[in-house]
């Protein structure tokens, strides 16, 4: 009897170990073939490309006048300066519609030097410039290993890229010396494996003066919302402080509350008041550290994924950006920051931005320095505090990582946005609850900006009310 039970458990058992094995497998395959994007670590992305270089020199041209400089010669000398004498018949390296970057001499008194590569000379001011550097016009960008002027190689989307092609560069005999004898095979058969040379991306984006943007009144009206103030107060509660989707939120409106709403109607009514409060959480003048940092996360809108990126003062616990963008490139990383420079009332002196490993944001610091406006970059890579900078860094950096964790535990239940504008409204509101309703551990169970009025209202849904007309009211004391 007992031998038999025996096996008859033994086989169970079996049988259950193959239906185990057959579902881990179905796991994996279902995880593989995920269309959720993966973070790629930086760690293993090809560095021997990706490495950005640090800013190049950028010398201002010192605007002179040729006019006044033929003047100046004739005066001294006593005679006109001749422009330049050109053989007949000898084809000359210069489109002649080129002036000198310097003092705007005709191409009659430049000099073109050194073949189709080659600079110019300007023979009035005696400037030296290359006639294809479109940059040149307002400043010349020279490369900081060897000081010589760098030239464009590339004409990208976006950006230009310049390079250092001397071949007496420190730069690129350092970087010669530091390769391998099987790299250095490998370099002479397929050289544009290698990044040798120092190189500088441009990017083309119009630069627009950090202020404000100017108040757009919003077109909604809340009188469309057909419920009491208090209820929209318990609708959004529901939804944004505790994360509940429209259509369980619909639910516990009647359940609980016997209010009978759909749960589009709720998306309607959660578009609406983001519409009214998105001024005033980024126009409210925040009292502001000098650390943040930022980070990215991805959200589902209209079937595809998008980035979201956080930027968020790592002291007094504000998100200062939302950016929402279909790349993770350095466009958005710019705009991005945009936002965060658009909050504060002047630029620190010691500004610092602690992000993640990727060149992105070291591209988009070049950006800012080259328009004036400086801050350093700290990235903490990687999971170990292998360097001392992540492990000065990384409990800033796990801040806003604990922040993405409380957006994705609010925003899991919305399964994703039907459009652009649903995104925005729900990152919106969760702004909004971030910033001036929810109580912070690291500020003793305050929340990170304090407005009094909120303080005194009794509840939650209170809380929003009020908020809302506050918002309104300041919106009203905007338009002139
Ligand atoms: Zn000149
Ligand atoms: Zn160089």
């Amino acid at each position: 009897m007992l031998p038999l039970l025996l096996t008859y458990l033994v086989d169970i058992i079996k049988r259950q170990r193959m239906i185990i094995l057959a579902l881990m497998k179905l796991v994996i395959l279902l995880t593989q073939n995920s269309r959720m994007p993966q973070l790629t670590a930086p760690d293993n992305l090809n560095y021997q490309k990706l490495k950005v270089d640090e800013l190049p020199l950028i010398e201002k041209v010192e605007k002179l006048d040729y006019h006044l400089l033929l003047q100046t010669h004739f005066e001294k000398t006593g005679k006109v300066l001749q422009p330049i004498q050109r053989r007949n018949g000898v084809k000359i390296n210069l489109d002649l519609n080129t002036t000198c970057p310097r003092c705007n001499a005709p191409s009659d008194y430049l000099y073109a030097n050194n073949g189709p590569k080659g600079q110019c000379n300007c023979k009035v001011c005696d400037a030296l410039f290359s006639p294809k550097n479109h940059f040149s016009k307002a400043a010349i960008l020279k490369c900081p290993h060897c000081t010589h002027p760098l030239e464009k190689v590339k004409d990208r989307n976006g950006f230009d890229v310049y390079k250092c092609k001397r071949a007496d560069c420190p730069y690129y005999l350092r970087r010669l010396q530091g390769l391998t004898a099987e790299e250095k095979d490998l370099f002479e058969k397929q050289p544009h494996q290698f990044k040798m040379h120092y190189l500088f991306r441009q990017f083309n984006i119009v630069f627009e003066p950090i202020s404000k943007d100017s108040i757009i009144q919003p077109k909604v009206n809340l009188a469309n919302i057909h419920c009491s103030p208090y209820t929209l107060g318990l609708i959004l509660t529901y939804h944004v402080n505790y994360g509940l989707s429209a259509r369980k939120t619909a639910a516990l409106m009647y359940d609980v509350h016997n209010v009978k709403i759909t749960g589009q109607t709720i998306l309607n009514y959660a578009s609406s008041t983001s519409v009214i409060l998105k001024p005033f959480l980024e126009n409210y003048p925040y009292e502001l550290s000098d650390q943040f940092c930022g980070d990215e996360t991805y959200i589902r809108v209209s079937g595809r994924w998008n980035y979201l990126f956080f930027f968020f003062d790592a002291v007094n616990k504000i998100i200062l950006s939302n950016y929402v963008s279909p790349n993770r490139d350095t466009e958005s990383a710019i705009y991005a920051l945009r936002e965060v420079f658009k909050k504060m009332p002047q630029i620190p002196e010691d500004l610092i931005f602690i992000v993640d490993g990727n060149p992105i944001y070291l591209l988009a610091q070049h950006y800012y320095a080259q328009h004036g406006i400086p801050f350093d970059v700290k990235q903490v890579i990687g999971l170990t505090n292998n360097d001392p900078v992540s492990k000065e860094y990384r409990p800033l950096k796990q801040i806003i990582e604990r922040l993405n964790r409380t957006f994705k535990g609010n925003y899991r239940a919305t399964t994703g946005f039907g459009s652009q504008q649903g995104s925005v409204s729900f990152v919106t509101l969760f702004c909004v609850y971030f910033n001036f309703l929810r109580p912070h551990a690291a500020l003793e169970k305050k929340v990170p900006v304090l407005i009094p009025e909120l303080d005194k209202m009794p509840n939650m849904p209170g809380k929003w009310t009020k908020l809302i007309s506050l918002s309104q009211d300041w919106l009203m004391d905007q338009t002139p």
